[in-house]
């Protein structure tokens, strides 16, 4: 029997789409992070670049000011403009400079004069030059830029110097941006530098083997050594001639972070993938199997059996309904079997005569045509010994018609006691019976006349009465040309023998078809 699983398959559709929305939630999740912490990182990047930038604007600021603390020393423009106006040497005059501004956190300065000698720091032959090269210019105005020496770049500031609206030449003053301060740049932001000139790294706070030290200008993202880096060019503020500074940010450092948050989101999703599948298997264990078990239930009694269901404990809603729907099918199983009772009850005052308890005529009908065809299958015979008692409206007469209802009861006892189990005996109506017989005639003739006898011999006695009845009976047989008019045929043949034996004197016995055929005569 197929139990329709509609309820079950769409638990089973809502899990599904439940852990796939889930599911599909969280990689949803893990691409926009990914871009999320991708768009951070390159945030980050531009921020650490910019703050280096305003940094190294900031310490450009400080050696201008430096600069102009030289260039605004009245003592020291004395002392310069006597050195240059009598020529003298400038030993004295370096170590006053020395003396004036040794605090001052210069890395390197020299001073020119108009004509281009180094009168301060004339072993900075490098420096001298490049601030000599930039020409008469730097006489009239500030001026800064940067020297890229073997140790990475170097910041210059120049300032002109005068006395009394006299040029007595120019200061420059540097700060080194070298590997040390490359190195320490590393340390507070946590990313690599590197000094790029024509498309080589030539100083970076990376360990690079020569042949690694190609750099691709323009390109975001770049292979340095074994690491993929993020790169940000950092503006120097100043002309820095083909040299360029950048920002890096090791790659896998940044997706460390994703991986761990990718991890995470895998664990997230896989327990909430369990627990949605746990959640639904509860479900369909909490509802669809009693469910199934309450279909089966409502079939079986739907197709009329009212089995007996024990109950189950009312923990929940299915429960509470099982053990309802139980109680229901065992009092319809009650009032079935109630009504099988008065059904079988019914059945036997439809069947039998209420005054002799024997069956009745409608029966006979009932029950012949089985009868019938049984004894043709097995080819015996039927034969009926009709019955009717004789003079028996003297008795009522005489006696009353309560007295002729117990000689009624009485015949019905003999023909019951007479009967064997095989035979059926039926009142027919009024004070007419009959038995019905398997076998030929002459049998049901012997058992007719057995009951003659016995009836002719029992008498019924009261207080004030003493009464003997005797009965005719006619005998016949079913004929296998009767057809199916085999019962009505039959009756009238035995009707026929009974005239015949009324006719004859009653008391006694005739067997149809042989014509007044007397088996005994009345005593
Ligand atoms: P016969 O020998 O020719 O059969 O005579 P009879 O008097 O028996 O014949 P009849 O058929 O004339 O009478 C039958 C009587 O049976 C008539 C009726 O008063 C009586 N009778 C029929 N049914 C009942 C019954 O249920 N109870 C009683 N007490 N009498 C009945
Ligand atoms: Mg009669
Ligand atoms: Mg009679």
């Amino acid at each position: 029997m197929h139990i329709p699983r509609t309820y079950r398959t769409r638990l089973i559709t809502y899990i599904g789409v439940l852990t796939t929305f889930l599911v599909g939630i969280l990689v949803l999740t893990y691409g926009s992070s990914r871009e999320l912490v991708l768009d951070e990182a390159h945030n980050r990047l531009v921020g650490l670049a910019q703050q280096l930038q305003g940094q190294i604007h900031a310490d450009g600021a400080d050696l201008v000011e430096r600069a102009h603390m030289v260039r605004d020393n009245a003592n020291f423009q004395e002392y310069l403009f006597i050195a240059i106006s009598l020529n003298t040497d400038t030993a004295a005059l370096r170590e006053q400079y020395a003396r004036q501004f040794g605090w001052l956190q210069i890395d390197r300065s020299v001073v020119l004069s108009p004509t281009g000698r180094a009168i301060i720091g004339p072993q900075h032959r490098d420096l001298a030059k490049a601030v000599a090269k930039r020409g008469r210019s730097l006489t009239s105005r500030d001026s800064q830029f940067y020297l890229d020496g073997s140790g990475g770049l170097e910041m210059v500031v120049t300032a002109p110097v005068s006395y009394r609206t006299q040029p007595l030449g120019v200061v420059a003053v540097t700060k080194r941006l070298g590997t040390e301060w490359m190195a320490s740049v590393r340390r507070a932001t946590g990313g690599e530098l590197l000094l790029v000139k024509n498309g080589s790294i030539v100083a970076s706070t990376l360990n690079l083997d020569p042949a690694e030290r190609t750099f691709a200008a323009g390109a975001e993202r770049q292979m340095l050594g074994r690491n993929v880096y993020l790169v940000q060019g950092v503006n120097l503020g100043a002309d820095a001639g083909d040299s360029n500074l950048y920002f890096a940010l090791s790659q896998a450092e940044l997706t460390g972070r994703l991986i761990k948050q990718r991890d995470l989101m895998l664990v997230i999703a896989i327990f909430g993938a369990l627990g949605v599948l746990l959640v639904g298997s509860l479900m369909l264990s909490n509802f669809s199997t009693p469910i199934a078990r309450l279909t089966a239930m409502i079939q079986e009694v739907g197709e009329g059996r009212f089995p007996q269901f024990s109950r189950i404990p009312e923990r929940d809603e299915v429960g509470y309904l099982w053990n309802h729907f139980a109680e229901m099918v065992k009092s319809l199983r009650e009032k079935q079997e109630e009504l099988q009772v008065v059904h079988e009850q019914l059945e036997k005052q439809a069947t039998t005569d209420a005054l002799t308890g024997l069956y009745n005529r409608r029966y006979l009908y009932d029950i012949f045509p089985r009868l019938w065809n049984e004894a043709q299958r097995q080819q015996n015979r039927l034969s009926v010994i009709l019955v009717d008692l004789d003079l028996f409206k003297t008795i009522n007469d005489r006696h009353g018609h309560l007295i002729g209802d117990k000689v009624l009861v009485m015949l019905a006892r003999v023909l019951s006691q007479t009967c064997r189990v095989s035979d059926f005996a039926f009142r027919m109506g009024g004070e007419e019976f009959l038995v019905l017989t398997q076998g030929d005639v002459d049998g049901a003739a012997v058992l007719a006349e057995k009951i003659r006898t016995v009836l002719e011999f029992s008498v019924l006695t009261g207080d004030d009465y003493t009464i003997r009845v005797t009965a005719s009976f006619g005998v016949a047989r079913a004929e296998e040309q009767d057809g199916t008019k085999a019962l009505n045929q039959l009756l009238a043949r035995a009707d026929k023998a009974l005239y015949s034996a009324k006719q004859g004197g009653r008391n006694q016995v005739v067997v149809w078809p042989m014509p007044r055929l007397v088996v005994s005569n009345r005593s």
